[in-house]
């Protein structure tokens, strides 16, 4: 199985086609850096994201041959530039999208194909290209494969340029701030020398893509100092630039003394054991400090999906304008109908959709209607084709036919000047459809929440690196990235920051500038969380919770401000399933409420009888990892999945539920009822 694989509707295309003229006419792709070939890095970074890969290369093909996969030269001559790679990789692949990436960017996104194909088929564009800080870098694209035809003649046109044909596109822009250094390219001799060296400084490389990214704690220290600065040559300065003049006129401004705040309802809580707060009270306090985004921004309705309505939706019109069939058969007025035996009415037309019977209904007249035809004047019920007789102009209809049957009204799904979707709504498929039924091309949706993210740890190595005695690789990034993607927000990834109180302030200064939450992983639980809770007190309100839960016992909560923003903060436990059991019971529903949703997000719970016996004491809620299946019977039961251990995540792989045990329960016995909680909805 390969999980990684993002696409197998995608083909990675390699540009390797250039002259390297600005390198002194080398084969770029061949040249060395960091012990291997550039292509080899971009091989490397984009395969996993696609299901095959061609290379585009104009000289050379044996040496690109080494990785088995097809290499093609333009059809064009004389290195006609990206576009001829473009034209000869779109030419040969038989996928329905192609990926372009040039050869000489080795530090290329790892979700770069996942989040422009999303953007793609979000926006019903042609072509998704990626950009940062406002500037689009063709290069870094992915195509319908469709668009071949557009392409070549273009081509056969003489155009040569890539953005001219960009222009003559529908093109979605992808907006990758969030790791705009992974989109250096090397075009010189001294700029391969240049990264080469930084790698050597920093001793080791990172998983985040970044050339300069942060490995050890001084990096990280110094890549967050770059990000807190206002402005700066530097990309990530002129994003936090314009982070900061986004954000200083928010809402969230008003500063409460809120840990007075919060203390002061925890203490209203009537049952409250200061060492052991409850999980729904937790979950009602979380709920009663969020301050949700209310800044609009206006989409095509496509691009809507998945976003929250940011006003109430009128409508201007009667859906459906007109009375209609709701089947095949014939129109004809009611009163006509003898109450006891059949009648005979005259055919006297036909009404299909888009095209309406011209006249009016005569006495004792009929006429031939289709499903969704404008209903006849005069006419007011359908009998169905079936159970017609018909001999020439004459129709047989038999009794027992109620007035107004298979007839849609005029306005029966909506009406017009009523609201038909409330702002604070999530925009499905239907909703899609509705907003679409009113002709409407464009939707205000709430603007996406931004949530920042770091791991903290002395003992924290990143993927791709070796593992020195102690350390283990950090996979909480892993899954709050996966979470927080699901839930659609904009993520930012700080990496990760050691134990150190200046890192940590340093991190936690420059997220709560820009973001709209903060969430941590590792460094709450008691003994750890001494200097981290004045760190925060310094910063914010926080408080620091025990709750009555399995797994997942420590917590923080707050805000943070930073240079005039205000930022949710939520310290989750370090522990790999304590993480992904508190953002769930916890951070989802809060993220989605701070993005805007009104209705009621929780997930419901469902009953099946368990099949194994689980300790448990009352006095705490458990979520169990669960796997829920059917039995030879087709009846559902659950079953625990292995080993709980709060670290061991492969029990959240294998389950697809949680078995929630509540507060006050004592043990299950084989066969008792258990609540679950499916993943489904969940992630
Ligand atoms: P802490 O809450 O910081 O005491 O961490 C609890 C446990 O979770 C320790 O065994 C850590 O090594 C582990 N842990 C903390 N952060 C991570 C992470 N980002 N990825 C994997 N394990 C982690
Ligand atoms: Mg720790």
């Amino acid at each position: 199985m390969n999980a990684d694989r993002v696409n197998d509707s995608v083909t990675g295309l390699i540009l390797a086609g250039g002259q390297g003229r600005r390198m002194g006419n080398v084969d770029k792709g061949l040249e060395l850096f960091r012990g291997k070939r550039l292509v080899d890095h971009v091989y490397e970074r984009l395969a996993p994201q696609v299901g095959g890969i061609i290379i585009n290369a104009n000289q050379n093909h044996d040496a690109y041959k080494t990785f088995g996969v097809r290499v093609v030269s333009d059809a064009i001559g004389n290195f006609a530039g990206p576009l001829a790679g473009l034209h000869a990789g779109l030419s040969v692949s038989r996928r329905p999208y192609l990926a372009s990436v040039p050869c000489d960017s080795p530090f290329l996104p790892e979700d770069l194909v996942e989040r422009l194909l999303a953007r793609l088929n979000e926006s019903g564009a042609e072509l998704a290209v990626a950009k940062t800080c406002d500037q689009p870098h063709p290069v870094f694209c992915l195509a319908r494969r469709g668009v071949l035809e557009h392409l070549s003649n273009f081509l056969k046109g003489g155009g040569r340029k890539i953005d001219a044909w960009y222009a003559s596109l529908a093109v979605a822009e992808v907006n990758f701030d969030d790791r705009a250094e992974a989109f250096s390219n090397i075009n010189t001799r001294e700029e391969l020398a240049n990264l080469e060296e930084e790698t050597n400084e920093a001793g080791t490389t990172v998983e985040t893509g970044t050339p300069a990214a942060p490995a050890t704690a001084a990096t990280a220290a110094a890549a967050v100092e770059r990000l807190s600065q206002p402005s700066g040559d530097s990309p990530a300065g002129v994003i936090a630039g314009k982070a900061l003049a986004r954000t200083v006129s928010r809402e969230a401004l008003a500063r409460t003394d809120l840990r007075e705040a919060l203390a002061r309802v925890v203490s209203c809580i009537d049952d409250y054991d200061p060492n052991a707060l409850r999980v729904d009270k937790a979950r009602e306090v979380i709920r009663s400090f969020l301050a949700p985004v209310s800044t609009n921004e206006k989409l095509a309705v496509r691009a809507a999906l998945g976003r929250v309505l940011g006003e109430d939706i009128i409508s201007t019109l009667d859906v459906p304008a007109h009375d209609n069939s709701a089947m095949d058969g014939y129109a004809l007025r009611h009163a006509d109908l003898k109450t006891a035996g059949e009648t005979e009415l005259r055919l006297a037309g036909s009404a299909f959709a888009g095209r309406q019977f011209a006249g009016k209904l005569g006495k004792r007249e009929c006429v031939r209607i289709m499903t969704g035809a404008v209903m006849p004047q005069g006419a007011d019920t359908v009998v169905i084709q079936e159970i017609v007789q018909t001999e020439g102009d004459k129709v047989r209809i038999p009794a027992g036919q109620k007035r107004g049957q298979n007839r849609r009204i005029a306005g029966e799904d909506v009406a017009a000047g009523k609201p038909v979707l409330k702002a604070g709504q999530a925009v499905g498929p239907a909703e899609l459809g509705l907003i679409a039924s009113l002709g409407l091309a464009e939707v205000t949706v709430r603007r996406r929440l931004r949530v920042a993210f770091f791991s903290t740890g002395d003992e924290l190595a990143s993927v791709g690196s070796v593992l020195k005695p102690g350390e283990v690789y950090d996979s909480n990034r892993y899954t709050l990235y996966g979470m927080l993607s699901r839930l659609g927000c904009d993520v930012i990834d700080m990496g990760v920051v050691r134990d150190d109180p200046a890192s940590l302030e340093r991190a936690l200064k420059a997220t709560a500038a820009d973001a709209d939450a903060i969430i941590t992983s590792g460094g709450v639980s008691v003994g750890e969380a001494d200097f981290i809770r004045e760190l925060l007190g310094k910063l914010g309100e926080v408080v620091f919770w025990k709750i009555a839960m399995k797994p997942g016992r420590p917590m923080a909560f707050g805000k943070i401000a930073h240079a005039g923003n205000e930022a949710h903060f939520f310290g989750l436990p370090g522990n790999p399933v304590a993480v992904m059991v508190t953002f769930y019971q916890f951070v989802r529903e809060a993220l989605l409420a701070l993005s805007g949703r009104t209705d009621d997000c929780t997930l419901p719970l469902l009953q099946a009888p368990c099949t194994s016996s689980i300790k448990k004491s009352p006095g705490r809620t458990e979520f169990v990892r669960g796997l829920l299946a059917r039995d030879e019977r087709g009846q559902w039961s659950v079953a625990p999945t292995g080993a709980q251990g709060s670290g061991v995540l492969r029990s959240m792989a294998q389950a697809n539920c949680f078995i929630v045990l509540e507060h006050e329960r004592g043990p299950v016995n084989p066969g008792d009822l258990v609540q679950v909680q499916l993943f489904d909805g969940l992630v």
